[in-house]
């Protein structure tokens, strides 16, 4: 049993008839009591919720602090390289573009981390492109070892593994995994990703599991919204969360909601996102997924981020740059995507903290961990 199986059971016609079912006397039931069904997270992410949103908002920010506090973790995301065997469309690393191609040395990635930390972040997610040949899972492992102690967490968002190659990423400190399904629909899927392994929709759909089997203890989900109908792929992560929550006790789930910004390209999203979209996004997810982390990066722009963080944010980005070595050289061209909110760390904590949030960039989650990485608490940030 896996995801693959839970999904099966939930094609995408059966999502959009609940969409389709919901009316604004079943959404009002949904906010009026706690336990929320699948159903019921349809009739929150569908049109006929949308007058309902000053509502669900207030909701789903009350339920945050009950479960979260004020806490707010922060993170940096760091490009390791950019070599990709695949031909994602819409990815601005994709292997028919002619960017700049690099690949960090342990040495360059320690450099990088060095004006990280000297910023304050003590959370890190190494982020690579595919290509197991030249980027193979031995360079990971030789990365987390020098820069595990550096750091407090340390999370991946690389290509698949197998379960094998994940305990070995553990045994070298590794603690974290996040990968994205980037749609849910598999006839969507297939077209937006022609080429290259990622190809294989189950083998992607599947990774949290084989990674939780191996013993990572944070597993971060989420959907490139853009993709395909963001009511159908925003109930799926919601899905996908719940499976993994119950399946894996020990583990703590995130979801994140990533809007589909213009990269080198240009490709523009075939279904776009509104601000009020994302808003009811967030706070349908919320309400259906009580204990999940929820993480805001800077593709979406400051003021933007500010607005969203009470409503269910857990964990935010900060000072991002897409491109491998852009800490150290300060460079921004030819990244994954265009980055919205350019603040520093310091910068956005204020305005965390100007909203009487409490700005955290070390969490003490480390202490509940044994040594092989297992999770000895369920709950944590991630
Ligand atoms: S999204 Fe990831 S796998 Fe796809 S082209 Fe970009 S870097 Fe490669």
């Amino acid at each position: 049993m896996s995801f693959a199986d839970v999904l099966a059971e939930w094609p995408v016609e059966r999502v959009q008839s609940l969409l389709a079912a919901a009316d604004p006397e079943r959404v009002r039931r949904v906010l009026s009591h706690g336990a929320r069904s699948e159903a019921d997270l349809a009739a929150l992410l569908a049109s006929c919720a949308a007058p309902q949103l000053e509502n669900m908002a207030q909701r789903a920010a009350s339920l945050t602090r009950q479960r979260f506090g004020r806490a707010v973790q922060f993170y940096a995301p760091l490009y390791v390289s950019n070599h990709c065997v695949n031909g994602c469309l819409y990815c601005g690393f994709n292997c028919r573009n002619r960017v700049a191609r690099r690949r960090l040395t342990v040495a360059e990635a320690v450099h990088e981390v060095q004006h990280l930390t000297d910023q304050g972040f003590r959370h890190l997610l190494l982020v690579a492109g595919e290509d197991p040949k030249g980027v193979p899972v031995t360079y990971f492992a030789d990365l987390a070892q020098e820069l595990r102690p550096l750091v407090a967490s340390l999370s991946i968002e690389i290509q698949p593994l197998d379960t094998p190659e994940y305990a070995s990423l553990v045994r070298a400190g590794v603690d974290s995994l996040t990968i994205y399904q980037e749609t849910y629909d598999p006839v969507e899927y297939a077209r937006y990703h022609p080429s290259g392994p990622k190809r294989d929709f189950r083998w992607r759909l599947e990774t949290c599991d084989r990674g939780a089997q191996a013993g990572l203890a944070f597993l971060g989900i989420g959907a490139l919204l853009g993709l395909a109908d963001w009511r159908v792929d925003a109930f799926y992560v919601g899905l996908h969360a719940r499976y993994l929550q119950r399946t894996y006790w020990r583990q703590h789930v995130s979801v994140s909601f990533p809007r589909m910004r213009r990269a080198a390209g240009a490709f523009d999203p075939s279904y776009p996102v509104g601000d009020a979209d994302l808003v009811q996004i967030l706070c349908a997810l919320r309400l259906f997924l009580p204990d999940a982390g929820m993480v805001l990066s800077t593709r979406e722009p400051g003021a933007l981020r500010d607005h969203l963080l009470p409503l269910g944010i857990t964990r935010l980005s900060a000072g991002s740059r897409t491109t491998p070595g852009g800490y150290a050289e300060g460079t921004e061209a030819e990244g994954q995507f265009e980055v919205q909110d350019h603040r520093s760390l310091a910068e956005v904590m204020a305005a965390v903290q100007a909203q009487g949030f409490d700005p955290v960039c070390k969490d003490w989650d480390g202490l509940y961990h044994d040594a092989t990485g297992s999770a000895a608490i369920p709950g944590g940030s991630s």
